[in-house]
């Protein structure tokens, strides 16, 4: 096998920059991809978060002058990875990744725009030693990397584009054509041009040689008009040349046996032990302190798609009913203020931490019992992934990432022994409320929720079988390509 040179092309990467699960995926794979004989290399935005962890810094390219000021590339290591950096002080000079204050930065477009051109730019062989096969762009963001390439100098690397998210597309004004550097004839429905602006997500999917989301399930929802957010026909068209890989997870951060962020670490057969992080967690929250009472996580960004006004509707009767929460989130200011006032009228039963907090969400996933992600749509998710190892048991809409991760304590899976948590659907407060009823009748047949736990323990969460795939496909569409 030949080895492949890849270049992801990101605007985030953890945990240098970070807002999401997109910078997981992109500090994570290409380790994973190197045991495949994949070499990476990663372009990001040189955000002063990044520009700080550099290493055996190097220029590898001067472009004199991108979208109005100087930018280079600069290749460097941080921690195992090999990154080029785009160092362009006046487009990611500044505190946010996307912006300050609740607000977007008004020049968005020709900051990723940047990206996006010098990635085609290596694409296109302007690096002296390193010139990649596959140019694999993720999100919005990077998404105007095929474009850049298809209307560039032959010859063209294989692209793919993967979608984290669709509900972020990016669009901007069609008079910013020229100063893109996009030509006149690019703006038309087989171009970038998106409901009358142009559409950096729509280019990439349209440019690119495959699309791939990162589930199976979320693969096959895009294509509809209730989870496409106006690219299902775009991606009904693509069909082909679409498909889902699973994201993994990091398994040496996330893994309770040796995780330096909780009290009490464990594993499948030391499962007594979590007991030590409950009772931390209820502590932590100044929940009321009870071995037995029936404790659910959350960890989520606070926003419509993760569902939590779901939860909030759904919390009185489950509080009645017994039940602890532990909720970790930020985002949307109106769902904090709620989930903060909730949090008082239940004290004891609902503890609230509104902020971002890497070690609470470890003591969470180490000490709750069950751990709740009723989201609207979820492209994978990760936290579901999490609670698998650490021994908490999902309970989860049945919708993309989370349908194909979780599967559910039915009579048969658990008659097979199979199940590793609890599914719902349609995503609403009453079917959320009804799963965990479900899940606390689980819970209380004790060997029966010990065999949740283990299940979803012994399950591979890995970025080992994800990166096969990516590194497959890869070699279909060269070997495709020289055919
Ligand atoms: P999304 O990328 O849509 O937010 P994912 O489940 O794919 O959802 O990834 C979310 C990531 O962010 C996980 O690593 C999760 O643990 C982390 N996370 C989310 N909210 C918080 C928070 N408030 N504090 C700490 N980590 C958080």
């Amino acid at each position: 096998m030949t080895q492949i040179r890849a270049l992801f092309v990101a605007s985030e990467v953890a945990p240098f920059a970070k807002t999401g699960g997109l910078a997981d995926v992109v500090a994570a794979l290409p380790a994973a991809l190197a045991a495949e004989d994949v070499a990476c290399r990663v372009m990001v935005p040189g955000y002063p978060g990044v520009m700080a962890a550099l290493r055996d810094a190097k220029l590898a390219h001067d472009f004199n002058e991108l979208f109005g000021g100087a930018a280079r590339l600069i290749a460097a290591k941080a921690g195992p990875l090999e990154l080029l950096a785009l160092d362009a002080p006046h487009l990611y000079a500044r505190s946010g990744i996307y912006g300050e204050g609740g607000a977007d930065y008004p020049d968005n477009a020709f900051r990723f725009a940047a990206l996006a051109y010098a990635a085609s730019a290596v694409g296109q062989g302007t690096l002296e030693n390193w010139r990649p096969d596959v140019v694999h762009a993720h999100d919005w963001q990077a998404g105007l990397t095929p474009a850049y390439l298809h209307y560039g100098v032959a010859p063209r690397p294989v692209t793919v584009m993967t979608l984290h998210n669709i509900a972020f597309q990016g669009k901007f004004p069609k008079d910013l054509l020229a100063a893109l550097s996009l030509p006149d004839e690019s703006f038309a429905i087989d171009g970038v041009e998106y409901y009358g602006d142009i559409g950096y997500l729509k280019a990439g999917l349209q440019f690119c040689d495959h699309i791939t989301t990162v589930s199976p399930s979320y693969a096959e929802e895009i294509t509809t008009a209730e989870f496409g957010m106006g690219l299902e026909g775009l991606l009904r068209a693509r069909a082909h040349h679409l498909s889902g890989i699973l994201n993994g997870v990091e398994t040496r951060v996330w893994d309770p046996a040796s995780d330096p962020r909780i009290p009490a670490r464990y594993d499948a057969k030391t499962l007594a032990t979590r007991a030590k992080n409950k009772s931390a967690l209820q502590q932590r929250l100044r929940l009321v302190e009870d071995e037995n009472g029936f404790l659910i996580g959350v960890v989520s960004r606070l926003s419509w798609q993760k569902g939590l006004d779901l939860l909030l509707e759904a919390l009185p009767a489950l509080v009645e009913d017994g039940a602890q929460f532990a909720l970790l989130g930020a985002g949307d200011k109106a769902l904090e203020e709620s989930f903060t006032s909730a949090a008082k009228v239940s004290s004891g039963r609902l503890g609230v931490a509104i902020g971002y907090d890497e070690d609470l969400a470890h003591l969470i996933q180490a000490g709750a019992d069950a751990f709740a992600v009723p989201s609207r749509f979820e492209p994978c998710g990760l936290t579901q992934l999490y609670a698998l190892r650490y021994g908490a048991v999902p309970v989860v809409s049945r919708v993309g990432g989370l349908a194909d991760t979780i599967i559910d304590a039915n009579e048969m899976a658990l008659q097979a022994g199979v199940a590793t948590g609890v599914q719902f659907s349609p995503a609403t407060s009453d079917a959320l409320r009804l799963a965990l009823l479900r899940a606390k009748r689980l819970y209380d047949d004790k060997p029966l929720w010990r065999r949740l736990q283990m299940n979803g323990m012994k399950t591979d969460v890995s970025w080992k079988r994800p990166a096969r795939r990516y590194a497959d496909l890869y070699r279909k569409l060269l070997s495709s390509r020289a055919g």
